[in-house]
């Protein structure tokens, strides 16, 4: 049966607990708020499934040529609420019009972030927009495989590890799934995203109503998270202002499995991957009008059919791949490991969340000072 004997193994995929015949792997939170595989030794019947479909242990590798397109959705109202070029959105309403059912990641009641299903548009609204936390899969590759085995068509959205750790549980392909991931700089813990959530709440004197990692309004490229709060309250601070995206960043409290990715590549098990086209005003100028565009690498066949079937609602542009990626590393390379990372844990009991993240995460000189011209030479 499943053991873990070093954290940066496990990506926390639930593929193992999805698989297990007598459900007696429980994902348990370790000390630092991720979750891995538990046995249950008195229920465990020794089939060795939970070994045979971890995508870690089982390396696959994929060889495909993916192309690179700069896209933006036509419908900006859609774009402005999505994290790039809204073209998630497109995707999956295409899925939902075919009668195809629609896998995310959304907020549960209080904002822990968790995956689930879809078949109405009106319920897309939950996936849309990136949370920079990990997304709990709980038994949603058993509700998948269910579909597919009934033929319904499958738009499976996550992080490239969990599109690794669907494919590895499914153990052979389906025409009727289309897995999109996503470029992915890393997960942070749950544990410290829930720290969060909660000093936010005490500053505000009441509940979260609603929280936008993306908010737009100020432009793409200088994003803010909010927090909207019962009380009527709002929060709203800029990435680099913000002590959660400070933290997230500074990669100091990523999932170990982030510090040495096996699913950052251009060969992808997933059809479709997204991410923010951060080079778009340096190499298509023109394109860029700071609302938000996606970088839309098209990595097998099942992506191409799907790709083109809405490509009459966006607009989009062939990039060359390897030009794309020099401005979005998070595509190829894993995030630097924060030496700092151990005692940033260690202190996240103990301080208040914004003594932590003052503790572990001030800017340097140079950036203070950058910030400060800028501010002066602001028109
Ligand atoms: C943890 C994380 C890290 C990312 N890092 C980068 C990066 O370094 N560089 C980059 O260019 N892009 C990154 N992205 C992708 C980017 O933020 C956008 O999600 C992507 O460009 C799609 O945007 P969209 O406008 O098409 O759709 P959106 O509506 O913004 O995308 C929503 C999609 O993201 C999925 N999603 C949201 N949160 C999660 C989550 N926690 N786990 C799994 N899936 C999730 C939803 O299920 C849905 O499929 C990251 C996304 C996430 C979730
Ligand atoms: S060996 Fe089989 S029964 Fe035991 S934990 Fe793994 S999958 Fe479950
Ligand atoms: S299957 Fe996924 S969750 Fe289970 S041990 Fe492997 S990586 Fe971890
Ligand atoms: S960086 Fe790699 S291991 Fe971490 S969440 Fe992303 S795909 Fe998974």
């Amino acid at each position: 049966m499943i053991t873990i004997n070093n954290k940066k193994d496990c990506t926390g995929c639930h593929a193992c607990s999805n698989i297990c015949p007598k459900s007696c792997i429980s994902m348990d939170s370790d000390s630092e708020g991720f979750w891995y595989p538990v046995v249950d030794y008195n229920e465990c019947i020794k089939c060795g499934l939970c070994i045979k479909v971890c995508p870690i242990i089982n390396k696959k590798t994929v060889k495909n040529e993916p192309k690179a397109f700069a896209c933006t959705n036509k419908d900006d109202a859609v774009r402005m609420e999505s994290s790039s070029g809204g073209i998630f959105t497109l995707l999956a309403e295409e899925v939902i019009d075919s009668g195809g059912v629609v896998f995310g990641a959304g907020f549960d009641g209080d904002f822990n972030v968790i995956h689930s299903s879809a078949d109405k548009k009106e319920e897309l609204e939950k996936f849309r927009g990136s949370k920079y936390v990990q997304s709990k899969i709980g038994d949603e590759y058993k509700k998948a495989k269910e579909y597919l085995n009934k033929g319904v068509k499958v738009l499976f959205s996550g992080t490239p590890c969990q599109i690794g750790g669907l494919k590895s549980y499914l153990g052979r392909e389906y025409d009727n799934l289309l897995c999109i991931d996503n470029i992915c700089h890393g997960v942070p813990s749950p544990r410290i995203w829930r720290k969060y959530v909660d000093y936010r709440e005490k500053i505000a004197g009441a509940k979260t109503k609603n929280i936008n990692f993306r908010w737009k309004d100020a432009g793409w490229s200088g994003y803010s998270l909010a927090f909207y709060f019962e009380n009527g309250k709002e929060y709203r601070e800029t990435v680099g202002n913000d002590p959660y995206m400070k933290a997230y960043l500074k990669n100091i409290c990523l999932r170990p499995s982030c510090y040495e990715c096996e699913f950052k590549t251009l060969n992808r098990q997933s059809d479709l991957t997204l991410g923010d086209f951060w080079g778009v005003n340096s190499i298509l100028p023109n394109f860029d009008d700071n609302k938000g565009t996606s970088l839309v690498f098209v990595n097998s066949k099942v992506g191409e059919a799907f790709f083109n079937k809405i490509s009459d609602k966006m607009n989009k542009t062939e990039v060359d791949i390897n030009r794309a990626v020099v401005y979005n590393s998070s595509a190829i390379k894993s995030s630097a490991y924060n030496p700092k990372r151990g005692k940033f844990f260690e202190d996240s009991e103990k301080l208040s969340f914004d003594k932590l993240v003052s503790k572990y995460c001030a800017d340097s000189i140079i950036v203070k000072v950058k910030r400060i011209l800028r501010k002066i030479l602001k028109p």
